[in-house]
């Protein structure tokens, strides 16, 4: 029985005092909802103060990405040790706005993947094909790659990972999957990652959905089989929208 998961991938969006308030809402909230693992990914700005809020509580702090090197001269760049410091459980890697405007691919997803585990967190490891990809009947084609090329070189370490099935058109433009495309997606890549890690293992991983996740349509997708959660961007900015999705996941 895998414990469903919802996270909120605030983006690049919630200056402090804003993120403050937006976790310290979504803390109360979700503080008696049974049955469902709850994380926020604030900016890498608002990690130390959200993550001092949530401490002692059942909300989990994760970050949207991470450097693959445990240090050096990286300008810019914050690495694994950084984030475990603040008690970050759960890191984002390979979201597609990341492959898209950073140019990040499945080798180096792979190595962030790594370095994650490594630092004694939990990556979330996104997949997902493009509206073109899609209509040329390439989706599977395309998630069968970015496991391989994401999670495959993890070994039995890949069962650590949770993997997030994300269309890339459905992101930001509310335009959701169908229960019957995310299902079918899920299920592709839970067989794929049976062969990674054996059926075993691979039916105690979560793989969450995320496209354009919205209270209305969140019950029909979390009911699929295969579907055990969701990660939800745009929707995790409103506490009460989010706070809903989350209920509606738990079956609450
Ligand atoms: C995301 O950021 O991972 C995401 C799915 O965004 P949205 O819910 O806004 O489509």
């Amino acid at each position: 029985m895998r414990t469903p998961l919802v996270v909120g991938n605030w983006k690049m969006n919630a200056r402090v005092g804003a993120a403050i308030e937006l976790a310290a809402e979504v803390k109360t909230g979700v503080a008696e909802i049974d049955g469902v693992e709850v994380a926020v990914c604030p900016p890498f700005t608002a990690l130390k103060p959200v993550g001092d809020l949530i401490r002692y509580g059942r909300l989990r702090l994760g970050a949207q990405n991470v450097h693959a090197e445990p240090d050096g001269a990286f300008t810019g760049e914050i690495s694994v040790g950084m984030l475990s410091d603040l008690a970050c459980a759960y890191v984002i890697v390979g979201h597609s706005e990341r492959r898209t405007h950073f140019h990040e691919d499945d080798a180096l997803v792979a190595r962030k993947a790594a370095a994650v585990l490594a630092g004694g967190m939990r990556p979330i490891v996104c997949v997902g094909e493009t509206l073109a990809e899609r209509e040329a009947g390439r989706t599977e084609e395309v998630l069968r790659r970015q496991v391989a090329g994401s999670l495959g070189a993890l070994g039995a370490q890949a069962g650590e990972v949770v993997l997030a099935y994300e269309p890339v058109w459905a992101i930001g433009t509310g335009r959701t999957a169908t229960p019957e495309q995310a299902q079918a997606a899920h299920a592709f890549l839970r067989a794929r990652l049976a062969e990674l890690v054996g059926g075993e293992a691979a039916q105690g991983m979560r793989i969450l959905y995320g496209g354009s996740v919205q209270p209305a349509k969140v019950g029909d997708l979390a009911r699929q089989p295969d579907v055990d959660g969701g990660l939800v961007g745009g929707a995790s900015l409103a506490a009460p929208t989010f706070v809903e999705i989350v209920r509606i996941v738990a079956g609450d």
